[in-house]
C-alpha cells in the first residue's frame, strides 16, 4: 500500500484551533509583545510543522478601540498600533482567521504610567449593561478597524466570540450580527456556567453537538435560523487533583505562561444553574498537560470535531510541548481538517 494509499484509508477529524487574541482583562493588562507576539511565535513553528493552517484568532477588538482613542490624545505611540497592525498581517498571510472578539469594560480602563491597563472596573464587563449608543459604537469600530487592518481583503468577517463566553442574551448582539452580515458563533460551551460581578453565562443544559442553526436564542437549535453555533469542546476530567499538582510543579520549574499581566478576579455571586454539570472542564491548550493528555486523546477517538479554545496569552513552552505531541498522534492516525468552514 502506498503512503498516499494509506492516508485515504485514514477516518477524518476535525480539529478547529480558536483562540482569544488579547491581553489580561484585570489588574494588570500585560503587553502585546508577551501577551500576543511571543506566544504567536511558539504557536507558529508547531502550526508550521504539521501544515495548520485556517486557525481562529478571535482579536479583541475593544482593546484597539481604547488603543486608538489615546492614540489620537498623544498618551500612547502610534507604533504600538502599526506593531499590532504588522502583527495580524503575519496571521492572516499565515492562512488564519481573525475575528472581532468583545470586552465592553475595555470602556473603563484606566492607563497606568507603565503603559499597561488597569480593567478592575467590570460595570460593563457583560455587553448587555452597555447602552445601546455604546454597543453600536463598539460594533461599527470594531469591523472598521479589521478592514483596516486589511482583514477582508483575506475572509469574509463573519464570525464572533463574546468575551467571557458573554453571548446570552443574545437578542442584544442579533442586530449586529444582521447589521455586519455575521452568520457564525464561537461563545457557546455545553455544560459549563459561570457568574459573578464580571461574566455571567449558563450552558449548562447544553447537550454538544459539532455545529448547529440557531436563530433567537444561542443555547436553542433551530434547524430554520440564519446563524451558526459552533461550540467549544469540553472534557471529563478525570482526576483534578493531579492536574493541579501537575499545574504547580510546572509553575514552580519555570513553565509560566509567556503572558506579563494579571486576569480578573471578580467576586462570584450566587446562582443556580439551569443544570447541575460536574467534572468537566473547556478543551484547551491553556490546560492541556501531561496529567490529562490520555482524556484529550480519548476525545479525539469518540468524537469527529474538536474545538479547543486558547489564549496565546496562557500558553507556556509545556502546552506548545503537548500541542506538538497531541497533533503527532492525530496527524499519524487521522486525516485532519482544520477550517471551521469544512465541518460537516
Ligand atoms: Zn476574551
Amino acid at each position: 500500500m502506498t503512503k498516499k494509499e494509506q492516508s485515504l484509508d485514514k477516518e477524518k477529524r476535525n480539529i478547529i484551533f480558536t483562540f482569544d487574541h488579547e491581553l489580561f482583562l484585570g489588574e494588570k493588562s500585560g503587553t502585546p509583545e508577551k501577551c500576543m507576539f511571543l506566544p504567536y511565535s511558539h504557536l507558529k513553528s508547531v502550526f508550521n510543522e504539521f501544515s495548520v493552517e485556517k486557525a481562529v484568532f478571535f482579536l479583541d477588538t475593544t482593546y484597539l478601540i481604547r488603543l486608538d482613542k489615546e492614540i489620537k490624545s498623544g498618551l500612547v505611540a502610534v507604533n504600538l498600533m502599526d506593531k499590532i497592525q504588522t502583527h495580524v498581517r503575519e496571521l492572516l498571510e499565515d492562512g488564519h482567521y481573525i475575528f472581532p472578539h468583545i470586552h465592553p469594560h475595555w470602556l473603563n480602563a484606566e492607563l497606568k504610567e507603565n503603559g499597561m491597563w488597569k480593567l478592575t472596573n467590570f460595570s460593563k464587563y457583560c455587553f448587555k449593561n452597555c447602552s445601546s449608543e455604546e454597543m453600536e459604537v463598539i460594533w461599527d469600530k470594531s469591523i472598521k478597524i479589521l478592514n483596516r487592518f486589511g482583514v477582508n481583503d483575506f475572509h469574509k468577517i463573519d464570525a464572533f466570540r463574546a468575551g467571557g463566553w458573554g453571548i446570552q442574551p443574545f437578542k442584544n448582539f442579533k442586530p449586529y450580527f444582521e447589521k455586519h452580515s455575521l452568520v457564525y458563533d464561537f461563545s457557546v460551551m455545553p455544560g459549563m456556567h459561570g457568574y459573578t460581578e464580571a461574566q455571567q453565562f449558563d450552558f449548562s443544559d447544553v447537550e454538544w453537538k459539532a455545529q448547529y442553526s440557531f436563530s433567537d436564542v444561542v443555547t436553542e437549535e433551530d434547524k430554520n435560523g440564519s446563524f451558526v453555533e459552533l461550540p467549544i469542546s469540553i472534557r471529563r476530567t478525570k482526576d483534578s487533583l493531579r492536574e493541579k499538582l501537575l499545574l504547580k510543579y510546572l509553575w514552580k520549574t519555570g513553565n509560566r505562561s509567556f503572558g506579563d499581566g494579571i486576569g480578573a478576579v471578580p467576586n462570584k455571586i450566587d446562582y443556580t444553574p439551569k443544570k447541575i454539570v460536574e467534572g468537566v472542564d473547556m478543551v484547551s491548550l491553556d490546560l492541556i498537560n501531561a496529567a490529562n493528555f490520555g482524556e484529550h486523546l480519548q476525545l479525539l477517538k469518540d468524537r469527529k470535531t474538536i474545538q479547543f479554545l486558547s489564549h496565546p496569552k496562557m500558553l507556556s513552552k509545556h502546552s506548545i510541548k503537548m500541542m506538538k505531541k497531541f497533533l503527532s498522534y492525530a496527524s499519524k492516525h487521522y486525516s485532519l481538517n482544520f477550517d471551521f468552514r469544512d465541518v460537516h
